[in-house]
């Protein structure tokens, strides 16, 4: 009887404790707003005293660690990385158009708006809001762990291919940051993914769906001029563009 309770208790125990480590790691906010920096200097000492991208940042480094651990790099390796930075703007693209803005209107989407959907929702409605952006503790180290497997226990090429996801994803989290800050664009090309960011916020949430590429837009026709497309519904606030 002894037995069977503190066993009931440990079980209860294991269950608690991610839920436990995910509070803690995701404090709650006001985290404030994007909108107050202006520099990239301040930019990135935001990004690091956030709760959340730390998180992302450590899971990155045990992926650079457990890759360094499997031996040397090969040719096969380079391949595996190239193939990784050609896939990053449609996966990118895929995520965000499938997954990020799955509404409950089917058993699938209901499925995706319960995993990133709404909180994505929350992200248009206040797009400035720290609260509100960054990738949650949950699903990092979630991903982290299920990529863990392969990277372990597959061939070395496989550990590259886990550490290169999660360089792409931590690509994608700062940028998307830096989007929504007010540090001016400089060069052309970080331009063009300000105005096409903007575009997906304030004009269509359809369309403009790349961060850190605007290739997957361009290959796959989510790219119109500003005025070919109407206002969605996402679309609100003074910034309408
Ligand atoms: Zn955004
Ligand atoms: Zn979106």
């Amino acid at each position: 009887m002894v037995r069977a309770s503190r066993g009931m208790a440990v079980a209860n125990a294991l269950r608690l404790l991610p839920a436990e480590l995910f509070a803690r790691l995701d404090r709650p906010g006001p985290h404030g707003s994007a909108a107050e920096v202006r520099t990239l200097p301040a930019a990135v000492r935001r990004f690091l005293r956030h709760p959340r991208p730390p998180v992302l940042l450590g899971c990155v480094g045990a992926l650079a660690a457990v890759r360094a651990a499997r031996g040397p790099w090969r040719a096969r390796d380079v391949g595996v990385a190239g193939a990784a930075v050609a896939a990053q703007p449609f996966v990118e693209w895929s995520v965000h158009r499938l997954l990020l803005h799955a509404r409950p209107g089917s058993r699938l989407g209901a499925v995706g708006y319960q995993l990133a959907g709404y909180g994505h929702e929350q992200h248009h409605r206040d797009p400035t809001s720290l609260d509100t952006m960054f990738l949650r503790p949950r699903e990092v180290i979630t991903g982290t762990a299920i990529a863990a497997v392969p990277a372990l226990l597959g061939p070395a090429w496989a550990a590259t291919g886990t550490l290169c996801a999660g360089l792409g994803v931590l690509a994608y989290d700062w940028t998307h940051f830096l989007l929504h800050t007010r540090v001016p664009p400089r060069s052309a090309y970080y331009r063009r993914l300000w105005r096409g960011h903007r575009l997906h916020h304030y004009r269509n949430d359809q369309y403009w769906l790349g961060v850190t590429s605007p290739l997957g837009d361009l290959a796959l026709g989510t790219n119109p001029a500003r005025d070919a497309v109407p206002l969605s519904s996402l679309a609100h606030g003074a910034e309408r563009i």
